[in-house]
């Protein structure tokens, strides 16, 4: 029922700074594929609550710039260890600055874009839309990463401007090497702003475009985390363990690095509860709203904190 078209690359102004808001999965892979793009980057992230041990011993205070922006910055060493190691080029890595929202948020006044990569939950995304609103200038692209969530909702409340120039992109893990966007307008975005977005993702990023409508999930997701909710039931179903299913859908079938298992470590366990309940508080199909049911293998990683790969341990255990 969604339906979507390739668009064309539009003669339209390139961007060449842009800012990253999120520093984790998907927030530091989009800023270091910006920044391979010749972008100049911004990634911002909350401000810690607490010290860490480390930091404690060292006499720092949560008034200290590295403190406040340890969150980005964590995020970009992150990139910098994973694996296969040349994923992003180190040297990219260090064009992008680490900041936080709070501290930086005048910031965003002097970027051509801004990306939201932040938690997946609509509440939280509000909260950070009426914060970029603020220093936010005519012209200025606003999109955000969700897999998932309403356009029209996370635009709700704000001013004609930002509902303008607002529009989901949504790139797929990792950024840097899938090739699909989907760009979702919300209903008063500008045609101007999806063509632009549209533009930037195919001809600056080298992304293939789908328009997609503002229907839950979107298109990909509405099919790919319909897809893991079910493989996991069926090796519930049929008794089989995490490594004979990755054995059957890994290299077998051509994905030495995306069997089901370790994608799901890959994309965070906590972001695909967040995703399946997402269609599911959005749908008034029961069929579906079982389809996209709270598997409990999850809910039971999630609660001990292994949310996968960001974590150090999900289905597959890393300590
Ligand atoms: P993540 O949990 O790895 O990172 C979320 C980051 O947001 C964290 O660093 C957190 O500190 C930060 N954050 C939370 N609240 C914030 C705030 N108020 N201001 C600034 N930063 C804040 O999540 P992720 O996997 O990177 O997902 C980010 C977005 O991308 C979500 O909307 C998710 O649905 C979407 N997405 C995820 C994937 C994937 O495979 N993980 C793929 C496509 C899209």
């Amino acid at each position: 029922p969604e339906g979507g078209s390739c668009v064309g690359v539009r003669s339209t102004p390139a961007v060449r700074r842009a800012a990253v808001i999120g520093s984790g999965v998907m927030g530091a892979g989009i800023a270091a594929h910006l920044a391979n793009a010749g972008m100049s980057v911004l990634l911002l992230d909350v401000v810690p609550d607490a010290l860490t041990e480390q930091e404690a011993k060292a006499g720092a205070t949560l008034e200290d710039r590295a403190v406040r922006n340890r969150l980005a910055a964590a995020g970009l060493a992150r990139l910098a260890k994973q694996e296969p190691p040349a994923l992003y080029e180190a040297s990219f890595i260090g064009r992008i600055a680490p900041g936080n929202l709070e501290d930086d948020l005048a910031r965003l006044g002097e970027v051509d874009w801004i990306v939201e990569a932040v938690v997946e939950r609509l509440d939280i995304k509000r909260s950070v839309f009426a914060r970029i609103e603020s220093v936010l200038k005519p012209g200025t692209l606003v999109s955000s990463n969700t897999s998932g969530l309403s356009a029209a909702a996370m635009a709700e409340g704000r001013g004609e401007t930002f509902r303008k120039q607002f529009a989901v992109t949504h790139f797929f893990n990792p950024p840097r090497h899938m090739k699909l966007v989907e760009v979702v307008p919300g209903p008063d975005t500008a045609p101007e702003t999806i063509d632009r977005l549209a533009a930037v993702c195919e001809g600056q990023l080298g992304k293939g475009v789908v328009r997609a409508k503002d229907t839950p999930n979107f298109i990909a997701n509405r099919i790919g985390t319909y897809g893991m909710a079910t493989t996991i039931a069926a090796a519930r179903a049929y008794g089989l363990g995490v490594d004979e299913v990755d054995a059957l859908t890994g290299p077998a079938m051509g994905r030495p690095k995306t069997a089901t298992f370790r994608l799901l470590d890959l994309v965070g366990l906590d972001t695909l509860l967040h995703v399946l309940d997402n269609v599911r508080e959005r749908s008034d199909d029961p069929a579906e709203r079982d389809a996209f049911a709270r598997p409990p293998e999850l809910e039971a990683l999630v609660a001990k904190g292994w949310t996968g790969e960001k974590a150090g341990s999900g289905f597959y255990r890393k300590i």
